[in-house]
């Protein structure tokens, strides 16, 4: 990589960061206003209300007549919830996605598993 391709990606790993921590700051905001951090919330209940969210997706795949908008909603669920937890508990989870997105692009077919 040459360096004006170096600037461009840190750039746009600055802007992606920043939108990302914007966003995922509003949504929190939001959580705290609706009384959803009235009281220290559990990490594992979090964690689980996620992963209702990943189940909804499934459940609306499985309909007949699945939506594409009905699943990306649910999946949009996950993200609202994840992005919440994260600012909660100040995990930094923006640059845990750009490290690990890195870290998958060296990683060998399929990661070295069977499926
Ligand atoms: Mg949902």
């Amino acid at each position: 990589m040459n360096n004006e391709s170096k600037v461009e990606d840190d750039m746009m790993m600055h802007q992606f960061l920043s939108s990302w921590n914007e966003t995922a700051k509003e949504v929190h905001q939001n959580a705290v206003k609706k009384g959803f951090w009235d009281a220290k919330r559990n990490q594992g209940e979090i964690l689980a209300l996620i992963h209702s969210e990943v189940s909804e997706a499934l459940e609306e795949l499985r309909k007949p007549q699945a939506e594409g908008q009905k699943v990306a909603e649910e999946l949009a669920d996950v993200v609202i919830r994840v992005m919440d937890y994260a600012v909660g508990y100040q995990y930094d989870v923006g640059k845990a996605l750009l490290d690990k997105m890195e870290k998958n692009r060296w990683r060998p077919p399929k990661h070295g598993k069977a499926f």
